[in-house]
């Protein structure tokens, strides 16, 4: 795997780009971070390219400051190793399956207790953080409370309620946002070489999310967001044995059912604005904003504002190992009585 990065490309995250930065140029890098925000974003690439800054032996030479300047030459041999995926000194741990296991974390504390070999740190980095499993979660908290000399652990999280409040507090915070779309329009325009319109598409069903909108297929997007779509047409959801069919398909993995509950959240963000802004330019989802306004006119904000809340509750919190269409149905049912049962005092529904 390429991942050849450094904090000049990567898009947007100005705040955290910078934390990190001021971190290394003072020398006072902690031994422990947690990335969080939405996946997707660049934390993973982000936590490489700091790592390769750390790591870099030639880096450029700061005049204002009269120091090295954080950040990676790009060219020595140790920035060449990390772009290849063969630097000793950097450790990348990823879910085998859909857990991190107790024997990855022994790797981890193995890799961490001999002595750097080309950098003066050593780097671990944790991608879904949140996957440690229980065993390998209390191991590493071990790790964080005895940290090894000289090391950086650096833990990924789209969900950081679900990690151990025991790791959260250990380690520094770094909150991620999604890039705007302001900056990320420019740079799809330019790395894929596609037309205004369909980067703006784009752009508007990844939501943002950089690490998809640079390599989907639009059309692939919008399929997805229509099948969604789809268990949330008022006669679906009226209907328990469609109500309860459909979540198998569309909450399969903890990454399907992740996608699943995004694009209900953008819908209803939709369906609010919708509401109170009847204005189609502020929707994401323009291309269907008269199913949008059918909605706004049935569902009322409070409606809305609790489905969403729920939402964002499973989506943080909610155990990775709990029943992913149980999780969808909880959500469904809640959109049923919503659009179905109960529409908003004074309203008609369609
Ligand atoms: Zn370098």
């Amino acid at each position: 795997m390429s991942l050849e990065t450094s904090f000049e490309m990567i898009l947007g995250h100005a705040h955290p780009k910078a934390i990190l930065k001021a971190a290394l140029a003072s020398g006072r890098v902690a031994h422990a971070y947690v990335f969080h925000g939405e996946a997707h974003i660049g934390k993973f690439m982000t936590a490489v390219a700091f790592a390769k800054t750390g790591l870099c032996a030639d880096p450029p030479f700061d005049q204002s400051s009269g120091r090295p300047a954080p950040t990676s030459c790009n060219c020595c041999r140790s920035c060449r190793a990390i772009d290849s995926g063969s630097h000793p000194d950097i450790r990348l741990i990823r879910p085998d399956g859909a857990q991190i296991k107790i024997d990855q974390i022994r790797e981890v504390q193995d890799a961490l207790s001999y002595k750097s070999l080309i950098g003066t740190r050593k780097w671990c980095v944790i991608d879904d953080a949140d996957a440690l499993n229980p065993e390998a979660a209390n191991r590493f908290l071990k790790t964080l409370e005895e940290p090894p000399d000289h090391s950086v652990l650096i833990l990924i999280t789209a969900r950081p309620q679900a990690l151990l409040p025991t790791i959260r507090s250990r380690c520094h915070a770094v909150r991620f946002h999604p890039p705007s779309q302001q900056d990320l329009l420019p740079w799809l325009q330019k790395h894929r070489a596609i037309a205004p319109t369909e980067a703006q598409l784009l752009a508007a069903l990844s939501l943002g999310r950089i690490g998809i909108a640079a390599e989907a297929d639009p059309a692939v997007l919008r399929r997805e967001r229509d099948r969604v779509l789809e268990a949330l047409a008022p006669e679906r959801l009226g209907n328990p044995s469609d109500l309860f069919n459909e979540p198998e398909d569309l909450a399969a993995t903890q990454e399907q059912l992740s996608k699943t509950l995004d694009t209900i959240e953008i819908w209803l963000r939709d369906v609010l604005i919708g509401r109170h802004l009847p204005e189609p330019s502020l929707l994401i989802n323009q291309d269907i904003h008269d199913r949008i306004s059918a909605w706004s006119r049935t569902v009322s904000t409070d409606q809305i504002l609790e489905a969403l809340t729920l939402i964002h509750l499973l989506k943080r919190a909610a155990p990775r190992n709990i029943n992913h269409a149980l999780v969808l149905e909880t959500v469904l049912l809640e959109l049923r009585d919503a659009v179905v049962r109960e529409p908003a005092p004074g309203l008609k529904p369609n």
